[in-house]
């Protein structure tokens, strides 16, 4: 284990922000865990673990110790007829699991090809696209526990998943290293079609038994058609949640903005989605200085080259007031600001 000083972030980021962090350390096992928290370093300084940098955006340089996970390793836990129990490294970058998922025949995980990330932050996050959450397959994790010192291991209630939010947000926050994490996959395939845009994309091939190989490769060929790709125009994909809010407070703002689009929830609530309130606000393809709203989607803001992290942040902090302004409904940042 070596700690690396004054280390650039910026290909640690797909933001690409030039951050650079007091220290740094890439941790590939458990053991270098437990070495790691012993060190004086880890003791005084404040420190962030990192994935693939994906869903973070860096204000400025680190003041602190970067943990990058980089744990490896995919292994079969137990497998019947109909399932099968994976055990994954935190360091596995998220989509290369999906893929290897679907050439072994373990189904499910395929909405969710070409997510950015490690699987390490899956959890955190609670990804989801195209009607699926990784939640619907997880199935337990292990991790440090800093402030018990001591390896866990945690099962689906102990997570408390949530739209985009998880345990590791709130009481586990900074406080939780996973280090392995563990999905039920199919052996069937038992395809979700659910998300209208995916089901009618699919329909346009005429099969009468879609596969879970022609979901995976349209959700692909979906994802690179409507997302920025990061390594050509930096950005963390969708800057904002989509907010929630009263059933009342939609049918309201729905007499006066006939338009607005939302999805209904169970407990009389209603989702509506931030990036159509973005581009009625006339941000899509906006620039300011070197930072912009994605042209292609208004929910992504984009480093248009060498945007500093503060840019970025004003950039999202007009975007929120000016929502505020019109439809009185606080955005909520989907993407993790560090100072
Ligand atoms: C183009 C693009 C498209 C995207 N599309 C989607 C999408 O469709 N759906 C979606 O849900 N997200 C999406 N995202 C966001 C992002 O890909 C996910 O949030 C992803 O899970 C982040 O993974 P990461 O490894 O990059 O995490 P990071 O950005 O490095 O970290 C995210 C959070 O997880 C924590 N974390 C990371 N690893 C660990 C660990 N091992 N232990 C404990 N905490 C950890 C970090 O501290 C941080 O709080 C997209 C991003 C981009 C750039």
């Amino acid at each position: 284990m070596e700690i690396l000083k004054n280390y650039s972030l910026k290909n640690h980021n797909t933001f690409g922000i030039d951050a650079k962090a007091d220290f740094y350390v890439s941790i590939r096992n458990n053991e270098e865990i437990e070495e790691l928290i012993n060190t004086s370093l880890f003791q005084n300084d404040k420190f962030f673990i990192l994935g693939g940098g994906s869903n973070v955006l860096f204000t400025g340089n680190f003041k602190g110790l970067i943990i990058d996970i980089n744990i490896r390793g995919i292994k079969i836990l137990e497998t019947n007829d109909d399932k099968i129990t994976i055990e994954v490294g935190a360091g596995e970058h998220w989509d290369d699991l999906v893929t290897i998922c679907l050439n072994n025949k373990f189904f499910g995980l395929e909405n969710l090809a070409l997510i950015p990330g490690k699987v390490g932050a899956a959890p955190v996050q609670n990804i989801g696209a195209y009607a699926v959450e990784q939640k619907d397959f997880f199935y337990s994790l292990t991790g440090y526990n800093i402030e018990k010192k001591q390896f866990e291991t945690l099962n689906y209630d102990d997570c408390k998943f949530n739209y985009r939010d998880s345990v590791f947000k709130h009481e586990l926050k900074n406080n939780f290293i996973i280090t392995q994490v563990r999905y039920k996959l199919n052996k069937n395939e038992n395809i979700n079609l659910s998300y209208k845009e995916l089901s009618q994309e699919i329909s346009k091939f005429n099969i009468e038994k879609p596969d879970a190989k022609l979901i995976y490769d349209t959700v692909r060929r979906l994802r690179t058609h409507k997302l920025p790709d990061y390594r050509l125009l930096g950005n963390a994909g969708s800057f904002f949640k989509n907010p929630i809010i009263s059933k009342g407070k939609f049918d309201k703002l729905k007499e006066i903005f006939t338009e607005l689009q939302g999805y209904t929830l169970a407990n009389n609530k209603v989702k509506v989605s931030a990036g159509w309130l973005i581009e009625q606000c006339g941000w899509k393809g906006r620039q300011i200085g070197k930072a912009g709203v994605s042209e292609k989607h208004a929910l992504i803001i984009v480093n248009h080259g060498n945007a500093k992290g503060h840019d970025i942040l004003n950039l999202s902090e007009q975007i929120k007031q000016s929502i505020i302004d019109k439809y009185d409904i606080e955005l909520e940042n989907e993407v993790l600001i560090i100072e």
